[in-house]
């Protein structure tokens, strides 16, 4: 028989991150402050974010970046996560490619997202802070917050988007059970949330509205909170890093190359996390990987956006960002089950995606479920909604080249378990999801301003 996973030792897990910035051909437009539209400084991203982090957004002069050894010691109780053969996907499909993913799900929250929690919560105590805060909106990185604070013994403040508050109790708790303190967004404990309100009562809240609540209170009291973000920026990106570093290792294992690199897209943090140190060896010519970024067709930033400064929040309170983006006021449709909502896009992809070193691919949702039922059925995991984009992505390559008569070596990231999402999987098996993509008056509309 051959091997189907591939793991490293403890030595092997990556010792440092790998930083795209200094390698990437054009480097992304600068960052803007929202009130003086000067490029922002580290004094600037300090007021909300902590000191580390901010100087690593502004990073372009170190490719390799230390992880903190207690991170590193952290890292150790899930990582190296297994790299997979996926013998029975390949099988349903009867597809002539290899197909392999790395599982992130197993992390002890259940994705990706602990990898950056865990770095940035370090950081905060490190610099003498007692509390963090940030949103969520799926709840997957309001967990891995919740956690990672609990791990070094800060509180958390979590603004969880009003609808998500609602349908997913469980990731409530579950954040609650970590002991986090959890408020629907929009709400009445800061000025945005009370804006909100006043205007639209029944506001459901979005990312953006969750991330001016939680940008506001970080704001309220900069010596002791921070604000933390589980996408989108360039350390969050970075930290992602030791995803595709270890995959690197792991495929020289299994004694292949991927030709093809797939990913879900929210905001851009597991994308980069495991093309990013591949893509390098594009940069310098020794690879002609392909990299993809499946969305889903709801929510399109990559494939339909455009490209300009745009605010991360509703209420304007983050840096201004050259980025792909649906405009700052985009509501996800209310019919949307899959996650991945988020308006825009990290800086970095978005000038990668404009110089073209990795593509879209939309995926809509029924697509999305059916790509996650089939791989649950033949892998045994069921996987997060998310993810389900990155696996119909990764089929519809398949396909490609068994049509083209070609076998390709492709690698996508299993970015979470969809355990605590079986309210969309329940709406998918009844029959009761519908396709949907947003419409080009839609998207004229919301980036109208921009
Ligand atoms: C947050 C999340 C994503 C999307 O976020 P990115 O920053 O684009 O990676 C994808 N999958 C899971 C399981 C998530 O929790």
């Amino acid at each position: 028989m051959k091997q189907k996973r591939f793991f490293l030792s403890e030595q092997e897990i990556p010792n440092k991150w790998y930083n795209i910035q200094v390698d990437m051909p054009n480097k992304p437009e600068p960052m803007l402050d929202p009130v003086t539209r000067k490029p922002v400084t580290v004094d600037d991203l300090s007021q909300i974010f902590c000191r580390e982090c901010s100087k690593q957004e502004l990073n372009f002069t170190d490719r390799w970046i230390e992880i903190p050894e207690e991170v590193q010691e952290m890292y150790k109780f899930y990582r190296s996560t297994p790299l997979v053969r996926a013998y029975g996907l390949e099988k349903a499909l009867g597809t002539k490619s290899h197909i392999y993913f790395k599982n992130e799900s197993v992390s002890p929250v259940g994705s990706h997202k602990l990898n950056s929690a865990l770095a940035q919560a370090w950081y905060c105590k490190n610099e003498g802070i007692t509390n963090v805060t940030t949103e969520t909106g799926a709840g997957q990185w309001g967990t891995a917050l919740s956690y990672a604070a609990q791990l070094f013994g800060m509180n958390a403040a979590v603004y969880q988007v009003k609808v998500s508050y609602e349908q997913k109790p469980y990731r409530r708790s579950m954040m609650q059970v970590f002991g986090a303190q959890v408020t629907p967004s929009p709400s009445m404990s800061t000025r945005a949330g009370k804006n909100i309100l006043t205007n639209d009562p029944n506001n459901m809240g979005s990312l953006g509205t969750a991330i001016s609540e939680a940008v506001e209170l970080a704001r309220m009291t900069p010596e002791k909170c921070k604000y933390t973000l589980g996408s989108t920026m360039s350390h969050v990106s970075l930290h992602q890093t030791v995803i595709g570093l270890e995959a690197e290792k792991q495929m020289e294992m299994a004694g292949e190359y991927p030709d093809e690199i797939i990913a879900c897209f929210g905001g851009g943090s597991n994308f980069s996390g495991i093309a990013f140190p591949f893509m390098r060896h594009n940069f310098s010519g020794k690879t002609n990987t392909l990299f993809f970024a499946a969305e889903p067709t709801s929510c399109p930033k990559i494939t339909r956006g455009i490209m300009a400064y745009d605010y991360g929040d509703v209420a304007g309170y983050t840096p201004l960002i050259k980025m792909y983006t649906l405009g700052h006021n985009f509501m996800p449709a209310n019919i949307h089950a899959g996650g991945l909502r988020y308006h825009g896009a990290g800086s970095v992809v978005s000038q990668l995606a404009a110089d073209g070193f990795m593509k879209g691919i939309d995926i809509n949702q029924i697509e999305a479920f059916d790509a996650g039922t089939l791989f649950a059925r033949t892998e045994g995991i069921v996987p997060a909604p998310e993810s389900c984009h990155a696996i119909a992505a990764t089929i519809q390559r398949a396909k490609h080249w068994d049509e083209a008569g070609e076998s390709k070596v492709l690698l996508f990231n299993l970015t979470g378990h969809g355990l605590i999402d079986m309210a969309s999987y329940d709406q998918y098996l009844q029959g009761n999801l519908v396709n949907y993509s947003i419409s080009q008056q839609d998207i004229d509309n919301f980036t109208k301003d921009l």
